[in-house]
């Protein structure tokens, strides 16, 4: 009996980098698979020559994108209405991107009053330092905002609705003003997050024609990844040459998001409509619990008549993102105000929002606004995923602070 006698072992340290098994083509499952990659590797010198960064009919290097990234990037310009996206780190990301491919020395940007303030304090610095103006508008007049406008003013920020007062602009008007000098127009549409409403078609006019903006900057940190487990940003445009403007200074920027990350924001994205419209619907029940305590002076949220700019929200909106703030009386100090944030349970004290886990951040409102419109503390609420009855329970529960006599 002979016995063939086993070809010689190839060197397993070659054998395990080089490995000839391929998988099988075809695998199909409900979602995208996850490719990881810094190096891209090319058939041959002519296809690594001929390789294009800009071209999305292939693939250079893992900061260009992968098929991870091209697939999260596809899916968003839809979320969105747009045909074209940069992924980024954050949403501050987003904004800084936006920021510093459109802007240069001597050139101005408008910013509302009431925006995500981290987005101003880099205007007010690092902007700044490269010669690059700004000045804040108040977003609840188109009027003024069109004063404001000079030759200079290259780019004009719109938040629907504004960050934590929730002012809801006249979106249309605002972006025309802007048009009519010549500035383009970024939203910050994170609220919104391509539900609420539809950032490049704002408007269709009966000639065909259609009012939009140029960008839309989106936390995909809040409703698209749903989880509050991870931080990423997008930028969305329409006009191809707008989108290679935004491209190249990415690339040179070094901005890329990592594919474990992608893969986290593709797994949120077919549950967003049902997430969104559920945490609309447990953040209007809430806005209208508050709306009836006495303890409260006012309730901040776009859908509730009486909140400033409803009438704006009701034109462009059809729905709401679960966020409200509740202005508490002028009679409750601020250090009661916060023994009621942190007399609460289930509502957990911390920034961001859109996860599942409902949150609460008290804001002093002195040292946001430059003319604050309420005197009273207030409280920003975030609706996660429990039940809204323990919710109410939860809030009735903490308001007993108020009462207590050592606090008032
Ligand atoms: C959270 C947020 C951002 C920033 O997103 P990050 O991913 O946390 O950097 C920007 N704009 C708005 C309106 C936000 O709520």
């Amino acid at each position: 009996m002979t016995e063939r006698a086993p070809e010689s072992k190839p060197s397993i340290d070659t054998a395990l980098v080089h490995h000839p098994y391929r998988p099988p083509a075809g695998f199909a499952a409900p979602q995208p698979g996850v490719f990881k990659a810094s190096t891209v590797i090319f058939p041959n010198t002519a296809a690594m020559r001929a390789r294009d960064w800009k071209s999305k009919a292939g693939y250079t290097y893992g900061l260009h994108g992968t098929p991870t990234t091209f697939t999260l990037e596809e899916r968003i310009a839809t979320l969105e209405g747009g045909l074209h996206t940069l992924l980024v780190p954050s949403g501050l990301a987003a904004i800084a991107l936006t920021d510093m491919a459109l802007l240069a020395a001597g050139d101005e940007v408008l910013i509302p009053d009431n925006a995500y303030g981290p987005g101003k304090e880099l205007a007010r610095h690092e902007l700044a330092a490269w010669g690059i103006g700004h000045r804040h508008y108040d977003p609840t007049d188109a009027n003024a905002l069109a004063a404001m406008l000079t030759p200079a003013t290259k780019l004009v920020w719109v938040e629907a609705p504004g960050s934590v007062t929730m002012e809801f602009p006249d979106v249309p008007n605002l972006v025309r003003a802007a048009r009519s000098k010549g500035a383009l127009v970024a939203l910050d549409n994170t609220w919104g997050a391509g539900v609420a409403f539809d950032p490049f078609r704002l408007e269709a006019g009966t000639t065909g024609a259609v009012l939009g903006v140029d960008i839309s900057a989106h936390a995909l940190t809040k409703y698209p990844s749903g989880g509050g487990d991870v931080l990423m940003g997008s930028v969305t445009t329409r006009d191809p040459a707008l989108h290679l403007r935004l491209a190249a200074t990415h690339m040179r920027m070094g901005s890329g998001v990592a594919a474990n990350d992608a893969e986290a924001v593709l797994r949120g994205l077919p549950t967003l409509a049902l997430r969104y419209a559920a945490a609309d619907r447990a953040g209007r029940t809430l806005a209208q619990w508050w709306s009836q305590r006495p303890e409260v002076a006012q309730v901040l949220h776009p859908a509730l008549p009486g909140s400033p700019g409803h009438a704006h929200w009701q034109r462009l909106c059809t729905q709401s993102a679960g966020l409200f703030s509740v202005v508490f009386h002028e009679r409750y100090r601020a250090p009661q105000v916060d023994a009621f944030v942190d007399a609460l349970k289930l509502f957990k004290l911390g920034f961001s929002w859109a996860g599942p886990v409902s949150l609460v951040v008290p804001y002093d409102l002195a040292s946001m606004r430059k003319r604050p419109a309420w005197r009273g503390a207030l409280v920003r609420f975030s609706v996660g995923l429990e039940a809204v009855d323990d919710l109410i329970a939860d809030s009735t529960q903490a308001l007993a602070v108020l009462a207590a006599p050592n606090g008032s």
